[in-house]
């Protein structure tokens, strides 16, 4: 299953498990797609209020108690598939900090069996290469965290590793309208392994990053890149197919508290607050046909992405939620924000 690119980009709701699981405030229909979410006013000052409020949002999916295999088979697969085939594919993990993007991308490290995303489509990536023995492939690996407007090397400790030249790291544009990160370091890998590696090499300097810089690692973005690169070897006049499979772990959506927020933590709100409403702005501008100005260079987020959002590329949002009642908030805000990515 090829996923055909399209200017639109699916989008997914996926649950997060829990004991607490508020079944009368939010029922998923058994269309697989619809979410419906009822809010019990609270009751005031001894006035007993049972006043319902309800919403329902219908995406491209719900996955509510599914597997880690059939979330990759139903989110993953098909934009590997085509980055093999030389689109670019964006997964996306859009959510409140605890509502499961790291656990669908990256998933839990102890457990084969709960591998997320990116172990799969590595895996697939390779698995695929090995198979097509009628092109030579050249894959690399990139790994970016946006942190306040800030673009981190996070595989920059890899041995060999070049370093960041003079002026830093930049997005810039290419001729032909790609994108690429100036002083973002690009990793030869032929395994499932070396990848897995730098992966993990990656995930540990964003950690230790965090902890140096004293920022909580849950304020940034991540974008592991897979840069695929490959060519005919049947046809003497082939041309090199390039692609990158973008998969992102978004920083946490959820929006402060009205009071007791100041610097440092007012600081990383307002810029993930910026980057995410620019990017569902970009994708909004994508989608509608009318529109020529994508504004893809608000932020570096959408930046990054300028050449792997909507147009010839597969692009997949997940939206991680939250089943409790206490978090219905947020949950509410998540779905909108999914919902008006349709
Ligand atoms: P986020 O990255 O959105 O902040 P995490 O992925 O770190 O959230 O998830 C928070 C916790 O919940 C982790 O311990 C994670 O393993 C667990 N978790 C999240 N989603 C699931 C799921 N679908 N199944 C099992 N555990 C999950
Ligand atoms: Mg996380």
């Amino acid at each position: 299953m090829i996923a055909h690119p399209g200017s639109e980009v699916r989008v997914l709701i996926r649950s997060r498990p829990t004991a607490n699981f508020a079944q009368e405030l939010i029922k998923y229909l058994p269309d697989g797609q619809t979410v419906s979410v009822h809010q019990r006013k609270d009751s005031r000052k001894g006035v007993v209020n049972n006043q319902l409020s309800s919403w329902s949002f219908r995406l491209d999916g719900v996955l509510h108690d599914v597997s880690q295999e059939e979330v990759y088979g139903r989110v993953g697969r098909g934009v590997v598939l085509g980055a093999l085939e030389g689109y670019n594919g964006t997964v996306m993990c859009f959510g409140q900090t605890g509502a499961g993007k790291t656990y669908t991308m990256t998933g839990a490290t102890e457990s084969y069996k709960q591998r997320g995303i990116i172990p799969r489509a590595l895996q697939e990536v390779f698995h695929e290469v090995e198979q097509r023995s009628d092109h030579a492939f050249s894959v690399h690996l990139s790994f970016l965290e946006i942190y306040n407007e800030t673009l981190v090397d996070l595989l920059a400790s890899v041995r060999g590793c070049p370093g960041v030249g003079p002026g830093g790291m930049a997005v810039v544009e290419e001729a032909g309208g790609g994108v690429s990160v100036r002083g973002l370091s690009l990793h030869p890998v032929h395994s499932e392994e070396a990848a897995l590696n730098l992966l993990f090499e990656g995930e540990m300097n964003r950690i230790i990053g965090a902890h140096a810089l004293n920022k909580n690692s849950s304020r940034s973005h991540c974008i592991l890149t897979v840069h695929i690169e490959s060519r005919s070897r049947t046809l003497s006049d082939a041309k090199y197919v390039t692609s990158k499979l973008n998969l992102v772990d978004l920083a946490g959506s959820e929006r402060l508290g009205k009071t007791g927020s100041e610097g440092q933590v007012l600081k990383e709100a307002m810029y993930i607050n910026k980057s995410l409403s620019f990017l569902e702005q970009a994708i909004l501008a994508l989608a509608d046909r009318r529109r020529d100005h994508v504004p893809f260079r608000q932020t570096k987020l959408t930046h990054a992405l300028k050449d792997s959002l909507g147009g010839n590329c597969n692009t997949v949002l997940v939206a991680n939620i939250y089943g409790e009642a206490s978090q219905i908030e947020e949950t509410l805000s998540t779905l909108r924000f999914a919902s008006r990515m349709k």
